[in-house]
């Protein structure tokens, strides 16, 4: 049985969105040089929210001069003092959560209940989190009196605009670096109502810089000569180009790229608790999660009980408002990533794996796509290989711990894992076999600041939260 839910829509009047936005450049909003500007639209329903400025060399070369200048008095700040900012900083998202929450969800089409819960929650707490270290450093692990790199150029994606920003910008300003960061063309608005936050907070002109524009800007930002440490969480393909430009230059690199998890379920598993971590693991964020459990591997015994627990599960999801509060998934970011899931889904199908997805009405307007999971997938399918980044599952059968480990370890990839079972030291063992830069067991998609997060292999390298986090940010 469904219920049927009365909608009840967060107010978007909580949020003042301006018809238009400029760079944010040594502390002060200002047109690109160029004067070219960009559309930032609702995905939910193609409504335009804003015109943003679209930044080109000659503003990426402003900021980090901004920066750079910033750095001289920011760096040779007390520890203590930096930590001052950063609380300030924490403090401010917390009192403006509600009004950032829905701006996230009305730029980037994720659901209320999901940007109120999780990540604004995350934002806030990774700023507090780095702010406890900036006057600790010398006890990190990294020397008596480890130095910052300079100017770090930043460059994140759309799947959680300020949460990215936040894994970024913390760790960088506690280190005592100054930050140019690029967010993505499809979600520009948190970092710029961040921008304010910073003015708020009253941080030192230049300590923080954000350009908003496309790749064109992100490739500028991470090639100017002038910028000591480049972190970019993105794309596979991207993150390779990146290499290359960085390459040969004295440039400090932390990569953080795509991912295609296998979520592990052996027969002995808590089978309604394990639906639901398959559940969050493939769905949370319509599937736009990098560490997103979008391989479930089931051992053959359970198989049937298991994905007749996990299509009846599927069938309560609601699919809608990404303001509404009851919705469950929200809308595809954005045209071209939906035509992107499509396109492998429909491989999916013509090479012959099965299609299944509950009955569920789609909005007319705004890109989407229903929970969608295929069976009979084998490891040869692109839907097994490729990252889909939605809201679509490939489920695969395994027998023995050992063809597990062999089949989830079969990827390019190397981001994360999910292991499944009542025996601690099977857990144990698991761990130690995947490939994966983190491996949850009974549970799926837990962040915590204080915890590392990083890949193997084409998920890229460093890490990213955590006394770890310190190291991208330090001339170690
Ligand atoms: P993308 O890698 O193209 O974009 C990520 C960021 O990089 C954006 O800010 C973009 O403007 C910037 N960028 C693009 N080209 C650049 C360049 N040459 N130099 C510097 N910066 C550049 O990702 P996308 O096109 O939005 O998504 C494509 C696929 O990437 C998705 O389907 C998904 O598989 C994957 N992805 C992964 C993550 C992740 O968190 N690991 C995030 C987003 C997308
Ligand atoms: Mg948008």
């Amino acid at each position: 049985m469904t219920f049927e839910y009365a909608p009840a829509p967060e107010s978007r009047a909580v949020v003042d969105i301006a018809p238009s936005y400029g760079l944010f450049i040594d502390g002060e909003f200002a047109d690109a040089a160029g004067g070219k500007v960009f559309k930032t639209v609702s995905p939910a329903n193609e409504e335009v929210l804003s015109e943003v400025a679209q930044a080109g060399s000659e503003d990426v070369d402003r900021a980090v001069k901004a920066a750079r200048k910033a750095f001289e008095k920011w760096s040779a700040l007390p520890g203590a003092e930096r930590a001052k900012y950063l609380f300030r900083i924490a403090r401010l998202i917390q009192e403006r959560s509600r009004e950032l929450a829905v701006l996230e969800s009305l730029d980037n089409g994720k659901p209320i209940r999901e940007s109120r819960d999780s990540d604004l929650p995350l934002v806030a707490a990774h700023f507090f989190y780095y702010a406890g270290w900036a006057d600790k450093l010398g006890h990190a692990g990294y020397g008596a009196d480890p130095k910052p790199l300079g100017v770090a150029g930043q460059v994140i994606p759309w799947n959680f605009p300020l949460l990215m920003l936040a894994w970024k910008i913390a760790p960088a300003l506690a280190c005592g670096n100054t930050v140019v960061l690029k967010p993505a063309e499809t979600t520009p608005l948190s970092a710029l109502f961040f921008a304010d936050i910073c003015r708020q907070a009253g941080l030192p002109k230049g300590v923080v810089n954000i350009l908003t524009g496309d790749g064109s800007t992100g490739a500028e930002l991470v090639a100017h000569p002038d910028v000591n440490k480049v972190a970019f969480t993105g794309s596979t393909e991207v993150g390779k180009a990146i290499a290359r430009t960085v390459a040969g230059t004295d440039k400090k690199l932390t990569l953080e790229l795509g991912g295609k998890a296998a979520n592990i379920v052996f027969d002995d598993a808590p089978i309604d608790q394990a639906v639901e971590g398959i559940v969050n693991g493939i769905f949370f964020n319509q599937g736009h999660v990098c560490c997103a459990g979008s391989r479930l591997l089931v051992q053959e015994s359970v198989q049937d009980e298991l994905l007749d627990a996990l299509k009846r599960r599927m069938s309560t999801l609601r699919v809608g408002d990404p303001l509404d509060k009851n919705t469950d998934i929200g809308a595809i970011n954005s045209a071209e990533q939906l035509a992107r899931i499509k396109a492998l889904a429909d491989a999916g199908e013509s090479e012959g794996a099965e299609r299944w997805a509950p009955a569920c009405e789609l909005p007319d307007a705004g890109y989407w796509f229903a929970p969608t999971l295929f069976t009979g997938v084998t490891q040869a399918h692109r839907i097994a290989q490729e990252e889909i980044f939605g809201p679509v599952l490939s489920v695969l059968t395994f027998r023995t711990p050992e063809e597990a480990v062999a089949k989830a370890n079969n990827t390019p990839y190397g981001l994360s894992a999910g292991v499944w079972t009542e025996k601690g030291s099977r857990i144990l063992w698991m761990a130690n076999q995947l490939r994966a830069g983190i491996v949850w067991s009974n549970t799926f998609n837990k962040f915590d600041p204080a915890s590392p997060f990083g890949g193997y292999k084409e998920s890229g390298f460093g890490r990213e939260g955590g006394r770890h986090g310190l190291e991208a940010y330090l001339d170690v």
